[in-house]
This record gives C-alpha cells, structure tokens and sequence, in this order.
C-alpha cells in the first residue's frame, strides 16, 4: 500500500538512546547505556514523533482503510512506548529523586497527549469510516478485534459526541482528576499527619519491644516525648490490634482508623466523594447511560453492573451465616478468657489469631525453613513450568541490569527455541514500592517481529549476607502468582500490542495468575523445591496440611470485608445523577454509605468493610483507577477455583494440561470475548461453587476442602 511519502519527509527523528531498538538479544534495555538525562527529551520526541504520526495519519490523501489508519495508528508512538516502559519500569522498582521528578513533570503531559489522540476528531472520522466498512473487509479475528477496540475506546472517550457535549466531558475529566488528587492527598493525611497516641506504656501491652520503641519515637517526633503513637495502615483493621492486649486501647486505635476522613478530626472528605459521585453520574448521563458503572464497566468481562452485582450477592447468605458463627466462636473464646464482653471489631482478630493459634499450630518461622528463594524459583517455578508447559530456562550474567540484585534468565520453548528474557527481581529495597508485580520490558509482537521481555518484581526482606535467603511462604505463593502473569505474557501469540499477552480487562488479568498459586503446594513440585535448608529435608505433608486449613480460617471476616467494600463500591457506582445530587451534605454521604451497607444483610457492625468510602483510595483517588471495579478480585478468584477444580478433576499437572491452558487461555492475549476463552478452557461456563468452597462457605462444609487459600485479599499484586 502506498503511504503518503510527503509527510513521511516531514517526521521528526529521535536522538539519544531511545531513538531507536536496543542491539541487545530480544531487544532488551541496555541498562548500561541509558543516563536519566535521557528520559525526558524522548519523552518530549516520542510524543512530538507520535503527533506527526498522527497528522501523517489524518492527512493522507487516500480513503481510509484499516492499513493505513487503524495500523498506523497501532504503529504509532514506537520511541514513546520504548522510554515509558523503561522509565516506568524503574519509578517502580529503582527509583531516585531525579526519576521521581521527571514522573511529576511528565505524567500530566502524557495524559494530555494521550487525550489529544483520542479525543482528535479529525483521527476519529478516518477510523468510524473503517469501522462503518467492517462488514465489507476480509480481516482476521485480531485485525477485526482491534479495529473494534480502536474504535471502541475512541467512542468511550466521547468521539461520538457533540463538540459541546465533548467540552462537558474534558470539563468533567478535568474536575475529577483534581477532586479525586484532592481526595488522595486528604486520605493520606489523614492516615499519616495524625498518629493514634496513647498515654501509658500499659495502653500497649502485649507488642514486642521493638513496636513500644517505635511508637514511643513516632510520638516523640510528633512532638509529644514520653506518649506512645500508633501510625494508621490503608485499611479498617489494623495489623497491630490482635497483640494488643488492652481493650480500651484496642477500641481507640481501631475508632481512629474507622472514623478516618469523616469529619470527627480535621481531615473531612466527604463532600468530594459526593462530587465525584455526581460528576460520574453526570459523564454517564452524557453517553447515555443510567450509571457511572454501567459507563465504566464497558470492557470488563462482567460488562454489566447487574452481572457483577449479582455474582456478589449470591454469596451473601453463606456469608452472613459465616460471619455470625465465627462472632459466636470468638464469644465463646472471649467468655474462656475471662472476657466480659461481647466482640466487637477491635476484638475480632486477636481472638480469632488465638483460635488459629490452637487449632492449626502452625509455626511460620519453621515453614520459612523449607523455602529457599534461589530452589524457589527454578525448582519449584521453573519445574511448575516445565512439567506444565515444556519450558526450560538458563540463567545468564551478560546482560547489563538496573540493579546488581535482578537475575535474568534465557526461557526456551517446548520445541528448545528461544521463547523471551525473563528478569527476577525478588528483593525489598527503599528505592522500590510496596507489593509484587509483572510488566513487559518488550512486549511480543508479530508485526514489530518482537519476543517478550519480561520481569517479575517482589519484595522478599533480603536476608543479611552470608545467610541463607528463605521465604515466607506468603512470598512463595506471591512468586508462583507473579509467574503466573509471566507465563501469560510469554505465551502472548499475537500480531499486534495492544492485543498481546496480558493486554486484558480488570476484571479478567488477574485470573491466570492465581491460577498459577495453585502448583505451590501440587505435591509433586513441593517435594521438588520445599526442601529443609540444613538437612534437605521435604516439607512434613503435615506442615502443609496445616497450612491450608488454617488459610480457610476466619473467611466471615477476611472474605466478608472485601465483599463488603465491593458491594459499597458498586452502590456509589449505580446512582443516577439526580440521586447523586441529592447527597449534598457529610451527613447524607454518612446515611447512603450506613444504609447502602445496611441493605447487604451483612454483619457490618462486627465486619466492616475493608475500606470506608472516606479513605476508599481505590474507588476515589483516581478518576476511574478501581471505581465499579473492585469486585475484580472476587470475580478473578471464581475464575482461579473453577479452573483448579477442572485442573484437579483431569489429571493435575499434566503437558497435556498445560497445552490446552496454554492453547485456549495464555496464548489468547485479549483477542476475543473472556467468557468464551474460558469455555474453550473449560468447556462450560465458570461456575462459582468452587470458589464457595475454598472459602469455606458453602453449608455444612466448613472443613471438607482441603485446597489451600491465596491469603488475604486483595492479590498483593498487580499486573
Ligand atoms: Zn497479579
């Protein structure tokens, strides 16, 4: 096809060590030669590159056609893509002050240049007029794919709009990202600007020495020497409560978490949760939708809000019975303490900590004995993969790395061609941010003729030097998780970006990596890694046994407040915009948060949900970020235990497993409908009783399953 050659002359060129791919095998970053100074000007050319793209684009001469205007734009924005992925990949895991200031300058400008491109009517028009032909075209089912997201994602951001309707959008987004940095900042201060303080070294009975000290330093620097101050955690419970032996003590710094952000200190935000409710509801009004959720949740597997809620509220029977069982259990625990009370949230997980304690007898300092990171990875991961999917791996040292502590290794194909660069950065460090995570460095594509490049970031404390580096077992699970979304990019078999690997819905990412927890504790693999770190002994079955029930303990509470806060985020999600509007005052934000919680038929007064609405950073810190979103870890996990039963029910870890996964899920990318990869996985739709079961909610079954938990949720992950 012949392209306009007039406009190709007039394209910029980059400069430095972006302008152009890598000569390392895979193309890989070339960690030695890249210098901070050379993020921003790419970023500045890769976005001036991408514009006269753009134009070359819209100013072809030529009718539109899916070549030149949906590929095009596909091939859009190459040198950008390179420094962002670069650059980002190390604000997360390598960060300097420098970094973070260019992340400041930059993120803003990114956002206005992304919207410059979809909101860019002139663009618009070329790709609606191939979208309108589609029925005429002979295209593949990714290239038909990608011409409907193309065109899709430029309808979701107001394309099909009036120009003043399109105004009102920008206005809109434009409030919303101020209301919503607004309410992060406020949320942050209130969990971090006003520490709980206690008067008496007896408030803190029970913590060790160490956590007496730190909050004796934390009220000195507070400017109260000789008090003891307790920081507030993210969420409603807060880890510190169950070794406080102090009730009243216990109920104050519980009340100052709950209470957060509501008005009763200094920090009140309220009222911008009922702006930014009503401006949502308002933006969907413009696209013609009831709710914020029926707009938000266009491209999610559940698509509707109904869909969502529904999968939700199924579960609430089980739930509630669950919760109140668990309250009479801690009642009974309390009254054989001496206790003369009732439980109450501040009380809850001391109590239930002390049941597990007897019960389950699991020691985690003896399970870390069997865990040795190096064995961790390449023999039970690594052998997880192999067993599974025919993949083998080779460690190698040529490859110039961000930090002297990322392993990289060379990963083959089950044919032994070479399949992509996996980089393994296991270890906590101040430079880095909290939790686990995967991302691409190049991300495989048939059209740019590119492997994937691929690195798994985790935060294991590292241990001192000369020690054996062991794991908690928490972090195990979080490496099998983390490989799990590995194995998705690596598998990715697609022409085109934006479709490969784990390019996929919120609501559908985090499936195959959860399914991946589940060879952790496969017998064969443990008794291929989980071995004693001085007489190489395998891990007891009994350690293990104890490990997974004691994960399906206490699910009324550690299953209930996610429930909760996912329902409460789906009710903020499902007012219309005069019913947004009518809540004009803290107090009625108080009574529709009380009364939406009320409806659940929950236990909310023992199980408050995992966030309030009032510091809910998920649902309000951003102007989408997880709003009518965050059931997609509940949603994700009924994905997980449907396809470990058929796992389990067809043989267990088997290639021929593994392949079909492989075949009908991982090497899919985000090419076609979720529900239907899943049938083709599964062979019936996802079926939620599985998940009922490992949580242990289903009637009269508490203890029958023996399948191990994933831990607390949400995932400590994100893709
Ligand atoms: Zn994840």
């Amino acid at each position: 096809m012949a392209e306009a050659n007039t406009a190709a002359t007039a394209m910029p060129q980059g400069t430095g060590y972006f302008a152009a791919d890598s000569s390392l095998p895979f193309k890989t970053p070339d960690f030695s030669a890249i210098s901070e100074d050379d993020y921003m000007p790419a970023f500045e050319q890769g976005m001036a590159i991408q514009q006269a793209e753009i134009q070359a684009i819209i100013d072809n001469p030529a009718a539109p056609t899916f070549e030149n205007t949906i590929v095009a734009l596909e091939k859009s924005g190459r040198m950008l893509g390179r420094v962002a992925r670069v650059f980002f990949a190390l604000t997360g895991s390598n960060t300097t002050d420098r970094l973070d200031e260019i992340n400041t300058e930059i993120s803003p400008k990114l956002t206005a240049h992304g919207d410059s491109i979809t909101l860019n009517p002139e663009l618009f028009s070329r790709v609606k007029a191939v979208y309108d032909n589609r029925a005429a075209m002979s295209m593949t089912r990714e290239d038909a794919k990608l011409l409907e997201d193309t065109y899709e994602g430029m309808v979701h951001a107001g394309a099909l709009l009036t120009e003043a309707e399109r105004e009102r959008v920008k206005a809109i987004n434009s409030e919303l990202s101020t209301l919503t940095t607004e309410f992060s900042q406020a949320a942050r201060a209130a969990m971090n600007d006003t520490p709980v303080f206690f008067d008496s070294r007896s408030d803190l009975a029970g913590l060790s020495e160490n956590d007496i000290q730190s909050a004796a330093d934390l009220a000195a620097e507070n400017g109260q020497p000789g008090k003891f101050a307790i920081a507030l955690q993210n969420t409603t419970q807060q880890p510190l409560l169950p070794t406080m032996e102090n009730r009243a003590a216990r109920e104050k710094l519980f009340m100052a978490s709950y209470h957060r952000a509501d008005g009763r200190m200094d920090v009140d935000t309220r009222m911008l949760i009922a702006k930014i409710a009503t401006l949502r509801a308002q933006k969907a009004a413009l696209f013609g939708e009831p709710d914020w959720a029926s707009y938000a949740m266009w491209d999610r597997m559940a698509e509707k809000p109904e869909t969502a809620l529904g999968f939700m509220e199924q579960m609430v029977p089980a739930l509630a019975a669950t919760q109140r069982r668990e309250a009479a259990m801690l009642n009974e625990a309390i009254a054989a303490d001496g206790g003369d009370f009732e439980v109450k949230p501040w009380d809850w997980y001391r109590y239930a900590n002390k049941i597990k304690a007897e019960r389950y007898d699991l020691d985690e300092d003896a399970v870390m004995e069997y865990f040795v990171l190096d064995k961790v990875l390449e023999d039970g991961v690594f052998h997880m993969a192999e067993e599974l999917y025919g993949l083998t791996f080779e460690r190698r040292t040529d490859l110039p790395v961000y930090h002297p502590d990322v392993w990289t290794y060379t990963v083959f194909d089950r044919d032994g061609s070479e399949l992509g660069l996996f980089y393994f950065d296991p270890f906590q460090r101040p430079s880095k941010r909290g939790g686990a995570w995967m991302s691409n460095f190049v991300d495989q594509s048939d059209l740019w003729g590119t492997s994937p490049v691929i690195y798994n970031v985790l935060n294991i404390p590292k241990a001192p030097e000369g020690e054996v580096q062991l794991v908690s077992f928490d972090w195990v699970n979080t490496t099998f998780h983390e490989f799990g979304h590995a194995l998705h990019g690596f598998f990715a078999n697609q022409k085109y970006e934006s479709l490969s690997g784990t390019a996929t819905a919120r609501d559908f990412v985090e499936y195959p990596s959860q399914v991946h927890e589940m060879w952790a504790t496969w017998p064969s693999v443990l008794s291929n890694y989980a071995k004693h770190y001085e007489t190489g002994e395998t891990i007891p079955d009994e350690m293990i046994a104890k490990i997974e029930a004691a994960a399906k303990f206490n699910q009324g509470y550690d299953f209930g407040e996610v429930v909760e806060a996912a329902l409460l985020d789906m009710k903020w999600g499902a007012l219309s915009p005069e019913e947004a509007a009518a809540i004009d005052t803290p107090e009625k934000v108080d009574a529709f948060e009380r009364r939406s919680l009320e409806e659940l038929g929950l236990e909310i007064d023992l199980v408050p949900p995992r966030y309030r609405s009032t510091y809910f950073n998920h649902i309000f810190s951003s102007p989408s970020g997880y709003s009518a979103g965050y059931y997609s870890y509940l949603w994700t996990e009924m994905l997980d235990r449907d396809s470990r039963k058929w796992f389990r029910e067809n043989g267990g870890l088997t290639r021929e497993n593994g392949d079909h996964y492989r075949a009908t899920v991982l090497s899919q990318g985000g090419t076609m409908d979720y529900f239907k990869m899943f049938e083709n996985f599964a062979g019936r739709a996802p079926d939620v009783t599985p998940m009922l079961e490992a949580r242990g909610l289903v009637a009269g079954d508490e203890q029958a399953d023996s399948e191990v938990s994933d831990g607390p949720l949400p995932p400590r992950t994100t893709n």
